[in-house]
């Protein structure tokens, strides 16, 4: 990418503004800072784009579709609004946003440390020391693959993989596999690998269950239209809870096609309960399979309700299909609550068990107990220091590439204020660059 804006002399780098991470969170904080003048850099461990380069399977496209990917100054313009980008596809995408409004990213270079230093903080890279007054750290919430403490207890003959690891259905042994989690990554693997010839069991533990279409429009067209994707997090009751809220039972494909429990179990996954323990080569789950089943259920027809309600009020009722509900998940009788590891039923473990950032690097008093950093809708507990990309930082739709632009036209003002700027600017219009 371009070489960054910034004072170089000998010793110390100098910017006002460090963004850490050349995501789209990190590139749509940086177009609103440039729209305030406001001299910055982006730091860049890989290159852009890159945790969709290196951490993601091959199969994977965006379940948000096209239309939905809108970024400040930079909106959808091709022929498949209602498409879903393809992995190539995204990265082409994020890497045109940064060409296009001229990011200034400095790749291959990876923060160490990021420590209070007189009135503003020192930024350790592997290339060089920085100073600035102000940080943001969008460097993602999905750097490590979470895998539960009984991973240790697997017995040495089975495989395990984290969805970071897996690319493909032929990386795995022939034979059973076992996927723990059944969240957007934990069915869709499970759809893929069963697909491949290698019977899967999916132990489920909370999910969200949401159909891909209803009455006709994507369910992301409603959440989007309904305000649901807009609620703000000083709006919820316990927005911890919120935040730890399982990703949507959602994938992308050509075919629009819903992938949920029941598609599973009708090509033959097998479900089972939520994984409680491993001992002696047993693997033990929880009999609350049925309950966690009819949860997932009752919540998706709140929120169609919700969805059918909106329609209503808003004029929609002659314009689509009309309400109706979804078969609730079947779940078998007495789903088994163990299997025998040691018996080579299966043979590989997928940890779809979720995802949590890294701040490893970030020696800052600003962890909670939990490794979380402790903020205020992105206003982190340390002057000038702020967060973007996490779920629901301000928004229910902060961790979605459609809402960063939000998030960075806010931080961006306050991180103005902060700095004494007195520029205001207007919330970004979805001008269209490129497609
Ligand atoms: C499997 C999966 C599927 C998803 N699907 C969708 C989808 O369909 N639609 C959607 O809108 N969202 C989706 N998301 C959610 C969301 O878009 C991602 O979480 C997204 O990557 C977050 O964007 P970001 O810019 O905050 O972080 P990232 O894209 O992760 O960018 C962070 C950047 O920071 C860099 N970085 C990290 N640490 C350092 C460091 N110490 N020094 C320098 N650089 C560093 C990384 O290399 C990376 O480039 C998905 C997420 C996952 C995990």
């Amino acid at each position: 990418m371009t070489s960054a804006s910034g004072l170089e002399g000998r010793g110390r780098l100098r910017t006002t503004t460090i963004v850490i991470g050349a995501g789209h969170a990190g590139l749509a904080m940086s177009w609103c800072l440039a729209q305030r003048s406001i001299d910055h850099v982006i730091l860049e461990r890989g290159e852009v784009a890159n945790s969709w380069r290196t951490e993601r399977w091959d199969s994977l496209r965006l379940l948000t579709p096209n239309w939905q990917s809108r970024l400040p100054g930079y909106g959808y313009e091709g022929d498949d609004p209602d498409g879903f980008r393809t992995m190539p596809e995204t990265i082409a995408f994020i890497e045109c946003y940064a060409d296009a409004i001229s990011a200034p990213v400095r790749t291959s270079t990876e923060v160490t440390s990021v420590r209070r230093s007189g009135d503003g903080y020192e930024v350790a890279t592997n290339r060089g020391v920085w100073q600035c007054q102000t940080v943001v750290l969008a460097t993602g919430a999905c750097n490590i693959s979470q895998v539960p403490a009984v991973a240790e207890a697997v017995p040495s003959a089975i495989a395990t993989l984290t969805p970071m690891q897996y690319r493909n259905p032929r990386q795995l042994a022939d034979g059973g596999v076992l996927v723990v989690g059944a969240s957007a990554t934990g069915t869709q693997i499970a759809d893929e690998v069963h697909r491949s010839g290698r019977p899967v069991t999916v132990a489920v533990g909370e999910h969200v269950r949401v159909p891909r279409v209803y009455r006709g429009k994507d369910i992301q067209w409603w959440m989007d239209a309904a305000g649901v994707l807009d609620e703000r997090y000083d709006e919820v009751d316990d927005i911890l809870r919120a935040r730890n809220v399982p990703s949507l039972q959602l994938a992308g494909s050509p075919e629009r096609r819903t992938v949920d429990l029941n598609s599973l179990t009708s090509i033959g996954v097998k479900l089972i309960g939520r994984l409680a323990g491993i001992n002696g080569g047993k693997a033990q789950f929880s009999g609350s399979l049925r309950n966690q089943c009819a949860l997932a259920d009752l919540k998706m027809n709140r929120l169609l309700g919700t969805i059918d309600e909106w329609a209503s009020e808003n004029g929609y009722d002659n314009k689509v299909s009309p309400p109706h509900r979804f078969e609730p998940t079947e779940v078998e009788g007495s789903p088994p609550l163990g299997i025998d590891l040691t018996r080579g039923e299966i043979r590989t473990i997928i940890w779809a068990t979720g995802f949590r950032p890294d701040y490893s690097w970030l020696h800052e008093s600003v962890l909670d107990h939990k490794g979380r950093v402790r903020h205020d809708g992105g206003v982190v507990e340390a002057p000038g220091m702020y967060l973007m990309g996490i779920p629901f930082l301000r928004r229910r739709k902060s961790s979605l590439i459609d809402g960063a632009g939000d998030d960075a036209h806010d931080l961006s003002t306050h991180l103005a204020s902060y700095l004494g700027h007195r520029t205001s600017v207007p919330r970004p219009e979805r001008q269209v660059l490129s497609r």
